[in-house]
């Protein structure tokens, strides 16, 4: 396990990469799958935050690259549904868990861990705005995350030091607390827009606009969304008649070394030209820009968590 939830274990950063676990080529049964082309190891001790909806810098992807992300689950019959599409793809995704998602249904974490995903964490409760929960509440939110994740996988699961913010609504001061702790603020690249009351075939519209304007990056998804459901075949398919590669992303520990890179390839080059940005903007707001189509922000997860918590609390 390379998260505990009181304290991060060390990770040893090395220098090589792992090889492919997963391409297309070993997808048996279905040779027509996209597959997962290599794995890259990080180290979130030397790249603490990333992706371009808020930060300067993005996991380091060669063009055409994608990285999948699901979060606020797990949530059945969706997850499941979706855990099945990606093994028919053998495509490998991170998972970020809420921690209250991951005591109703800790069967379904196992199984994406067991089938190779990478586990992150997404808080306890998901509160909202989470940027003006107070730092203990906020920390408590964290560590809770994690440890009802690593309780839903058992003495045998592994969670990675993976954390994104709820409704991406991040802060310095909890940043340095993630760095604190050795874990990864995860951002994302491409906003999939799949919270929104959209049909699945305008996710996938969406997503692949956003994605040929960036040309690579990590895509932000949710599976707890039947439209998700519904949008991922075709989205999985058009990335590989586009000639998409899915990455796999796990995190550098004992006996797992991370990919060698330079600080170029964290950089994310867009292929559109540059918008001005304003003063007072970051970098990371202005690579939002970029996506010509309106993308997340805080209150399109508020009205997503809403919607769940009406179901969480039937549940209680
Ligand atoms: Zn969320």
């Amino acid at each position: 396990m390379c998260v505990s939830p009181t304290r991060l274990l060390p990770c040893v950063p090395l220098l090589l990469a792992l090889a492919s676990p997963s391409g297309a080529a070993d997808c048996l049964g279905h040779p027509e799958a996209l597959g997962t082309s290599r794995t890259i190891v990080v180290d979130p001790t030397e790249h603490g935050r990333i992706g371009t909806m808020d930060y300067t810098v993005t996991l380091p992807l060669a063009d055409k690259e994608v990285v999948l992300t699901f979060d606020d689950g797990p949530l059945p019959p969706h997850t499941g549904k979706i855990l099945d599409i990606l093994a028919a793809h053998c495509v490998r995704a991170t998972y970020f868990i809420v921690g209250q998602m991951a005591r109703a249904y800790p069967e379904l974490v196992r199984r994406a861990h067991a089938e190779g995903h990478t586990i992150g964490t997404h808080s306890m409760h998901h509160p909202l705005p989470f940027r003006t929960q107070v730092p203990q509440r906020a920390e408590t939110e964290i560590a809770g995350g994690i440890a009802a994740t690593a309780a839903a996988l058992g003495p045998g699961g592994s969670v990675a030091p993976f954390f994104r913010f709820p409704g991406l609504n991040r802060t310095t001061l909890v940043e340095a607390h993630l760095g604190a702790r050795g874990l990864m603020a995860w951002s994302a690249d491409i906003a999939s827009d799949d919270w929104r009351d959209i049909t699945p075939d305008e996710v996938v519209r969406r997503t692949l606009q956003r994605l040929e304007a960036k040309g690579k990056g990590i895509v932000l998804l949710h599976d707890i969304q039947a439209r998700t459901v519904r949008a991922l075949p075709k989205l999985l398919a058009e990335l590989k008649t586009r000639g998409y590669r899915v990455v796999h992303v796990q995190a550098a520990s004992e006996g797992r070394p991370k990919t060698a890179t330079v600080p170029e390839q964290w950089r994310l080059q867009t292929r559109m030209k540059p918008m001005k940005v304003a003063d007072g903007g970051t970098p990371g707001r202005a690579s939002k820009r970029l996506a010509q189509v309106p993308v997340q922000d805080g209150s399109a997860d508020r009205d997503l968590w809403w919607h769940l918590g009406l179901r969480m609390r039937r549940l209680d």
